[in-house]
């Protein structure tokens, strides 16, 4: 669901700033080192790819070629974020590699940063606000800079990039989502010409759109929109259209891959996906995509295409992303347990049983290792995919929602020991049980909100799906929260060997209300609301429960030289607590009660203590725990024989940032 990948890039940032994790884990890691880099709002870390080594020589090799073929796919995402990234890429990588003046100066130092940023986001807009970044050295120094270079390395419209970096009324904003403005025209993406507007792109889709059409193609997911004598087209990324040379890469990459592929059906889908890469026919797409959801077989298993469609405020049209990753087999068996357990589930849990499916199916859901990070899922990735996106699909063919937890571990092991705990934790008792427990039941977390939770449940006959309108995304992911708490703190996570400390629960109920009162608002800048769907439902949950508990002092704010404390009394109490918003959240649900909804988002969701959050900005900025983060690749090297025959592949960590981003932008440079 696309709502999923969100969720889990907002869960990501999540984990990065707000979660503590487990002494054993950390300490079983050795001397790996996670941190890399640090600017600006970002931090860089590293992730390690565990098992790799024991995957069969063929699995490494295919994914030695898809991971290249997920490389070369880079600059197509960079191009779609904005029309000037590559010039201004080049121009500024040609600074940096012939900058031969002081490295320490305050100008360089900012030039660095700003440079640093601009690969963090792909391009000049920030990868979360989509703001553009604000250079902090001055117009002079970079002309200076430029003056200097050797021909060839400027690009020809260097005039037009000094206006787009020190100009802030050009391309202000990378995708513009404000009610009442037109949102193509005040967007700087690249998947319309510019001088578009929202209208015109509207009226064409309502045409082409064929009506009653039960199967939909993804309209607009592979191509650019321009205007040829009054008219607008559509040009299609392929092999011989846009972006086809980069392409041709990715395809040569995956022609390879196919003959290492596991067996006969991941062959096909391979094959599919070029079929679709030479045509850019959007009904191969569907025949790739259903394919793909049905592959539950392959250990090895990839993304690769234009998929998500948050960059196009019409969210139609695909950034290219990769992500090439494995199975992890015991991991995965947490997932299989609950799915297998899915009836159980439903039929036990606190909603009137009117609500509740008498058939509930588990969704396939899997623990994966992530192997790349591409595209735009990279540098900043999410923590969990639930894929393909037409909702037809979904229904007829299935969808696979994984846990990235390489990313999750990297996540939890880097945060260790960065304060956050002495900072906002109650107290040491409170601490120690999320050092011990929070890695394990907040991944249990996600596996009970992505498997079970969100296929809970059921609308009464006649119920519009979208009846709660624009508090929907909240109430759904309340629900499906809810859910996973609810059961997080039952025995019969216990009896199916799923966690084995009754206690345990207590740390992922902790960390949430935490996180919902208070320390998710570090995110959110002075004397604004939460907008943010995800962040609402947190706070909704949160504020509900500390509301609805105050009777009986269930959770308590304490004060201790003048800081606030989240502290809870009565760990049974909130879980019935839960239970009962539950209950109330399906029951909206289910009868499609706008009123009751709006009043518990406006009630409860939006608005902020201004004093509360000041107070957790100020606590947050004396801890310098970067508000984002995102990850460095590890670098694979085939290992060939005398007759060119890869005989093994091998992993390294050691690249930096810096080194990384130079490397691809010389090495996968596609659309030259
Ligand atoms: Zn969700």
């Amino acid at each position: 669901m696309k709502k999923l990948v969100f969720v889990a890039a907002i869960a990501s940032i999540i984990m990065a700033t707000s979660c503590t994790r487990t002494a054993q884990r950390a300490e079983a890691d050795d001397n790996f080192n996670y941190h890399v880099d640090r600017f600006a709002d970002i931090e860089v870390l590293r992730y390690k790819v565990p098992e790799f080594e024991n995957l069969t020589l063929n699995q490494k090799i295919l994914v030695y070629y898809l991971q290249e073929a997920a490389l070369w796919g880079r600059d197509i995402l960079w191009d779609q974020k904005n029309k000037d990234n590559l010039s201004l890429r080049q121009l500024l990588e040609g600074v940096y590699t012939h900058y031969e003046g002081d490295r320490e100066s305050a100008e360089y130092k900012a030039f660095e940063k700003y440079l640093k940023q601009v690969w963090f986001g792909n391009g000049i807009h920030h990868h979360y606000s989509t703001d553009k970044f604000t250079p902090e050295f001055s117009r002079e120094f970079l002309e200076k800079q430029i003056a200097s270079l050797p021909e060839g390395v400027v690009p020809a419209n260097t005039e037009e990039l000094l206006e787009v970096i020190f100009n802030p009324a050009v391309a202000a904003k990378g995708v513009n989502q404000a009610e009442g403005a037109d949102l193509i025209a005040t967007s700087a993406n690249n998947y319309y010409e510019e001088g578009l507007t929202q209208a015109e792109v509207e009226a064409y889709y309502a045409k082409v759109k064929k009506p009653n059409d039960l199967t939909p193609i993804s309209y607009g997911l592979n191509s650019r929109m321009r205007k040829i004598d009054g008219k607008l087209v559509e040009d299609v990324y392929r092999v011989g259209g846009l972006y086809g040379e980069a392409i041709e890469h990715i395809v040569a990459y995956l022609d390879s891959a196919a003959v290492y592929a596991e067996n006969a059906s991941q062959k096909q889908i391979i094959e599919s996906l070029i079929d679709y890469y030479r045509s850019g026919d959007l009904a191969t797409f569907d025949k790739y995509s259903i394919e793909w959801a049905e592959d539950t077989a392959s250990q090895v298993d990839f993304i690769n295409g234009f998929i998500e469609s948050y960059g196009d405020p019409l969210g139609m049209r695909g950034a290219w992303e990769s992500i090439v990753n494995f199975k992890n087999i015991t991991a995965s068996e947490r997932t299989e347990v609950l799915s297998s357990n899915a009836q159980w589930f439903e039929d036990n849990s606190p909603v009137d049983a009117i609500f509740k499916k008498e058939k509930v199916k588990g969704v396939s859901a899997k623990v994966i290792t992530a192997a790349i990070l591409a595209g735009d899922a990279y540098p900043a990735t999410p923590i969990g995919i639930n894929l393909p996106n037409a909702n037809w699909i979904r229904a007829a063919h299935g969808s696979k929602s994984v846990t990235i937890e390489n990313i999750t571990q990297a996540y939890d092991a880097a945060s260790h020991g960065d304060g956050f705990n002495e900072e906002f934790v109650v107290d040491a008792a409170t601490s120690e049980l999320l050092d011990k427990y929070l890695f394990i039941t907040d991944n249990l977390h996600t596996d009970l909100h992505e498997c079970l939770g969100h296929g809970s449940g059921k609308l009464l006959p006649g119920v519009d799906p979208d009846a709660l309108k624009a508090h929907g995304s909240t109430i759904e992911e309340a629900r499906a929260d809810l859910f996973a708490l609810y059961y997080l703190a039952d025995a019969k996570l216990i009896e199916i060997g799923l966690l084995d400390n009754p206690d345990a629960y207590k740390a992922e109920y902790y960390k949430y209300i935490l996180n919902g009162l208070m320390t998710q608002l570090m995110r959110i800048e002075p004397g604004k609301d939460i907008e943010e769907a995800h962040m609402r439902n947190r706070k909704l949950i949160a504020e509900w429960c500390y509301e609805h508990g105050k009777a009986d002092n269930v959770i308590e704010l304490v004060k201790r030289d003048g800081k606030t404390y989240v502290q809870i009394n009565d760990y049974e109490a909130l879980r019935r607590l839960f239970g009962e918003l539950l209950a109330e959240i399906q029951r909206i649900r289910s009868t499609g009660d706008y009123a009751a909804a709006q009043a518990l988002v406006e009630g409860y969701a939006i608005k902020v203590d201004p004093e509360l959050h000041r107070e957790v900005l100020d606590r947050y900025s004396k801890l310098n725990i970067a508000p984002y983060r995102g990850f460095v690749n590890p670098v694979y090297t085939a290992v060939r024989d005398e007759k060119g025959i890869i005989t093994d592949v091998k992993v390294d960590y050691s690249e930096g940032y810096v080194e990384q981003m130079l490397r691809y932008g010389k090495q996968y440079n596609g659309l030259k």
